[in-house]
C-alpha cells in the first residue's frame, strides 16, 4: 500500500495526517496554529509533527509518495508559496513546499484548501462518480474548487474557485474586498451572524441564527430566505459557467441541513440555463472535518 502525508494548515489549527491512496486515514494528528511565532518557524514545528506522526506509524519512507499541503489563498501553488491570505496573518510570501521539501527530501505539493477538499470529496466522498462538479464551502468564508473533466481546475496561480467575491447583490452593501455585495457578504457564517445579530440587537452566531429561522422569526426567516437565493444564484452562475454535474456543499453552513439543500436544489431546477443544468444535483459533503487532510494527502495521488 502507497501513503501520502496530508497537511491542513488553518488560521487557528494545523491538521497532519498519514492517508492511504483509497482515501483512508491512518494516523491523524492536529497541532495549534501558533501566530505568535513566525511562519517560518510555525513550518519547522509542522515539519517536526510530521516526522513524529511517521515514527509513531511505523510507515516507512519509500511507502511515501509525497506530502500534499493544503493552506487558506491567495498562494502560488505552482511555486509553492503562500503569498498573503487574510485567515493566516504574517504569512507573507511564505515558500513552505521548499521549507518541507528541504527537510524531508520528498516532492510536496501546495494548493488551496477549497481545492484540496475538492479532490477529497472526488477520492472518497460525495463525488467519487463525478468528473465535472464543483466544491463549494459555506464556511467563515465561502470558496470553491472546480473539478473539470476529472482535474481540478487552478487557473495562473492555483487561485481559481474563489468565487466568494462575486457579486450577486450589489443593495447589500460592502465587503470586506471593496466591492458592493460579495457573495461572501451575505451568505458565508460570518455574514449570517452579522446580520442575524443587527436584527436582534444583540451578537449571536449563525447557529442561533438558523435555530431563530427555526422557530419561525419572521425577520430571520426572511433574512435566511435571502441567503438561500444568493446560494442559489452562486449555485446557477457556477453551473451556467462549468456545466457541472453537480454541486458538493460543504462547511459550517450546511451543516442546517435539507433547508439550505432543498432551497438552493429548487432554484437551480427553474433557473439553470439549460435543460441539464436544471438537473444539476445540489449534496452535502461527506468528509467535513477531514476533508482537508484527505484533499492534501489526495493532492500526490491526483498527480
Ligand atoms: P472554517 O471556516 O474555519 O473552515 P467551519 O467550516 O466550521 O470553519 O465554518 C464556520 C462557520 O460556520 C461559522 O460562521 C459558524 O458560525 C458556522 N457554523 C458552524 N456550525 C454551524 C451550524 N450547525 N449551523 C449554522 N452555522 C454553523
Ligand atoms: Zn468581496
Amino acid at each position: 500500500m502507497k501513503y501520502a502525508i496530508g497537511v491542513d494548515i488553518g488560521g487557528t489549527k494545523v491538521a497532519i495526517a498519514i492517508v492511504d491512496e483509497t482515501g483512508k486515514i491512518k494516523m491523524h494528528s492536529v497541532i495549534s496554529t501558533d501566530i505568535t511565532i513566525s511562519a517560518i518557524k510555525m513550518v519547522h514545528k509542522i515539519n517536526r509533527e510530521i516526522e513524529r506522526v511517521l515514527k509513531e506509524s511505523g510507515i516507512s519512507m519509500n511507502q511515501l509518495i509525497g506530502i500534499g499541503v493544503g493552506a487558506p489563498g491567495p498562494l502560488d501553488s505552482k511555486k509553492g508559496v503562500v503569498t498573503s491570505p487574510p485567515n493566516l496573518k504574517g504569512w507573507i510570501d511564505v515558500p513552505v513546499s521548499r521549507l518541507v521539501e528541504q527537510h524531508f527530501s520528498m516532492p510536496v505539493l501546495l494548493e488551496n484548501d477549497a481545492n484540496a477538499a475538492a479532490l477529497a470529496e472526488k477520492l472518497t466522498g460525495a463525488a467519487q462518480e463525478n468528473d465535472d462538479f464543483v466544491y463549494i464551502t459555506v464556511s467563515t468564508g465561502i470558496g470553491a474548487g472546480i473539478v473539470t473533466e476529472g482535474k481540478l481546475l487552478r487557473g495562473l496561480k492555483g487561485n481559481a474557485g474563489d468565487i466568494g467575491h462575486t457579486v450577486v447583490d450589489p443593495s447589500f452593501g460592502r465587503c470586506t474586498c471593496g466591492q458592493y455585495g460579495c457573495l461572501e457578504w451575505i451568505a458565508s457564517g460570518t455574514a449570517i451572524a452579522r446580520q442575524g445579530s443587527v436584527i436582534m440587537d444583540k451578537d449571536i452566531t449563525s447557529k442561533d441564527v438558523f435555530n431563530l429561522y427555526l422557530s419561525g422569526n419572521v425577520e430571520i426567516v426572511h433574512l435566511i430566505e435571502r441567503v438561500f437565493r444568493v446560494l442559489g444564484v452562486a449555485c446557477v452562475s457556477v453551473i451556467n459557467t462549468f456545466d457541472t454535474e453537480k454541486i458538493v456543499i460543504g462547511g459550517g453552513v450546511s451543516k442546517v441541513g435539507a433547508p439550505l439543500f432543498q432551497s438552493i436544489q429548487t432554484y437551480v431546477n427553474n433557473f439553470a440555463l439549460n435543460e441539464t443544468g436544471r438537473k444539476t444535483e445540489i449534496v452535502p459533503a461527506k468528509l467535513e472535518q477531514k476533508s482537508g487532510v484527505i484533499g492534501a494527502a489526495a493532492l500526490c495521488f491526483n498527480r
